[in-house]
């Protein structure tokens, strides 16, 4: 079931859903104005956020900014009837969805032709069942690179920080609170045939990021982490970059030497975190020929 937690009085966030793949939102609440973060994968999901929103007397949402166009984040815009802010290339990767259509034969028939993903057709079904009402609203407000947003008390900045999973990506710093909304920023490219990340990206990604100063980091489809455990998880990603490029992404080669250097056994996340980049470093020579 998911839950409305509060970080502190400025900021409110909503449980993700991992089976239709529902991401975290995310509710920055000024002294002037609420701004929410990110749609919602439907408009039930939008209007369950709103509502726990409304039973906590919270002022409701004057505006809400897009992270990236992936379906989860933007399917909800429809319902909400108030402005809209996204990065310029967040609206042109949306504009490309208006002409789909959301049937079961439709997205397979995309899965199929390498358009769209199994995980993603799967969650789209599993959320909507049989009623594919599915509009696309495009955003009312684009940016290019970085916008600021006064709150009132509370200042957000809206960065175009990019990386592997969407070249699109934003994320959110909520200043006086020291907040860092992440979105799917950090995930690998899913939409490939194999999920991977690139080892420039990453690092590009990484330093992007580390000009924020944060104590609390949001994945979307995660939750709130420390900074400790956020320092942990990029140290993962900027080293497995570097022995990708060392080891010409030779994932034994990889394996090994990140055991040696943590000195331990591997961890699933490691594991599937060097394979990612194995798959990346094999897919970019494959298509650099
Ligand atoms: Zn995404």
């Amino acid at each position: 079931m998911q839950t409305l937690e509060k970080l502190n009085r400025r900021f409110w966030y909503q449980t993700p859903v991992s089976e239709t793949d529902r991401p975290i939102l995310g509710a920055v609440v000024g002294d002037r104005m609420t701004l929410m973060i990110d749609a919602g994968n439907s408009k039930a999901h939008a209007q369950l956020f709103l509502s726990e929103l409304e039973k906590q007397r919270i002022p409701s949402p004057s505006m809400v900014a897009l992270t990236h166009w992936h379906w989860d984040h933007i399917f909800g815009l429809p319902a909400l009837d108030i402005p809209s802010v996204a990065s310029s290339l967040t609206k042109a990767e949306m504009e490309k969805l208006i002409p789909y259509r959301w049937t079961d034969d439709a997205l397979d028939e995309r899965v199929k032709s390498g358009v769209e993903i199994e995980f993603c057709a799967s969650a789209i079904k599993k959320e909507y069942g049989k009623d594919r009402s599915i509009k696309i609203k495009l955003p009312d407000i684009t940016f290019e690179n970085k916008l600021e947003i006064d709150l009132g008390g509370v200042n957000c900045q809206l960065q175009q920080v990019g990386g592997d999973h969407s070249p699109d990506s934003v994320v959110v710093y909520i200043k006086e609170e020291k907040i860092l909304f992440l979105g799917d920023a950090i995930y690998g490219n899913l939409y490939a045939s194999k999920w991977n990340y690139t080892a420039d990206s990453v690092l590009q990604l990484m330093d992007a990021l580390d000009q924020f100063d944060a104590d609390t980091y949001i994945l979307s489809h995660g939750t709130a982490i420390s900074k400790s455990e956020y320092q942990e998880e990029a140290s993962l990603l900027r080293k497995a970059a570097k022995f990708t490029k060392e080891f010409e992404g030779q994932l034994e080669e990889m394996k090994n030497a990140y055991q040696s250097y943590v000195n331990r056994e591997l961890n699933d996340n490691e594991l599937e975190t060097i394979q990612y980049f194995a798959n990346g470093y094999e897919l970019q020579k494959t298509s650099a020929v």
